[in-house]
């Protein structure tokens, strides 16, 4: 099941929204702001099929 979370955005620090599929489990990705399309490292905790934490981070160069 895919659920909608809001995260800030590492880069310009705005609100963007991120779908997480809880079933996967744990998981660490990169996906583009919708807001400044800067990529970030997604790191995402599931408990219980449920998203328990993210926290994301600009992608150093
Ligand atoms: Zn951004």
């Amino acid at each position: 099941m895919e659920t909608a979370q809001e995260v800030l955005c590492p880069c310009c620090g705005q609100p963007t929204t991120v779908f997480v599929d809880c079933w996967a489990g744990n998981q660490d990705y990169v996906e583009d702001c919708s807001v400044c399309c800067q990529a970030m490292v997604l790191h995402i905790r599931v408990d219980d099929y449920a998203v328990s934490e993210i926290r994301t981070e600009p992608i150093g160069r």
